[in-house]
């Protein structure tokens, strides 16, 4: 499954969703403050095994990121 990075238009909140491919994105929701129709970013497609390598990965650089 497409893993796919948004960014909120109303806090910036970075998040990403898993998206089939042309499935509109505007009713996904910022799990920061709800706001809808969020930025699509241009990353490349991950696998969510990278995804979680990457989490891993920033959680030993920055552990106060994830409480
Ligand atoms: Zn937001």
């Amino acid at each position: 499954m497409p893993l796919y990075d948004f960014a909120c238009c109303a806090c910036g909140h970075e998040y990403e969703a898993i998206l089939k491919i042309e499935e509109p994105h505007d009713q996904l929701e910022c799990p920061q403050c709800g706001a809808k129709a969020p930025k699509k970013l241009a990353t490349a497609f991950r696998t969510n095994t990278w995804s979680k390598f990457l989490d891993d990965m920033e959680k030993r650089v920055n552990p106060h990121k994830f409480k």
